[in-house]
């Protein structure tokens, strides 16, 4: 199948015109600068999937709420969080945010990595494949806030009727840092290279 680049074709990044290219042209519609291909895309992916890697760590082992219970000061981090609400009996909240927080954001990270390492190998990708790739980045790009919006939520919801006030701890800053890194990664990471590497 012929891509955009072999005619000399280049589809906006910014507002998805297609227009004959020329290096160093802008688009003619949102004066975004025209790259055939994101620069170092797959250096840069690789670069903010492995600092959200390393981010999980103070995600999930720093505290992510600070709360007082009968004047005293706890903790919970997210593992811990979700322990309560099971114990409180509130298995079904317990089990959302078990999936948004720790199963959705590792998952967009292994799904990255598994992309990008299909990306590196010199081996052409089969055309089922490489839409079956397009496919998750398409949908980690889409659910992109999903886990943020549901760990606010937590965070609100975690008030077991004990205490007087929350407050965020660091992990939910590492956690923020987790999933805006995954973020910038999916955005880095330019889906037209996957028809480059087309099974030919
Ligand atoms: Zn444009």
């Amino acid at each position: 199948m012929t891509s955009a680049r072999e005619l000399g074709l280049c589809r906006c990044h910014t507002c998805g015109l297609l227009v004959r290219y020329q290096v160093g042209s802008v688009c003619p519609r949102c004066a975004s600068k025209l790259q055939v291909r994101i620069p170092r895309s797959l250096a840069w992916s690789w670069g903010f999937l492995a600092l959200a890697t390393f981010m999980l760590l103070p995600a999930n082992l720093l505290p992510i709420t600070h709360f007082y219970n009968k004047g005293l000061l706890q903790s919970d981090t997210i593992f811990s969080g979700i322990m309560a609400l099971y114990r409180s009996k509130m298995g079904g909240i317990a089990t959302i945010v078990l999936t948004a927080s720790i199963l959705v954001p590792v998952g967009k990270i292994l799904g990255l990595g598994w992309i990008c390492w299909q990306l590196q190998r010199s081996k052409p990708v089969r055309r089922k494949r490489q839409l079956l790739m397009y496919r998750v980045i398409d949908f980690i790009g889409r659910w992109s806030m999903l886990d943020l919006f549901v760990i606010s939520l937590m965070v609100a919801l975690v008030d077991r009727g004990v205490m007087l006030s929350v407050r965020a701890g660091p992990g939910a800053t590492a956690f923020a840092g987790v999933v805006v890194l995954t973020m910038m990664s999916a955005r880095m990471l330019d889906t037209r290279l996957l028809w480059d590497k087309a099974a030919r």
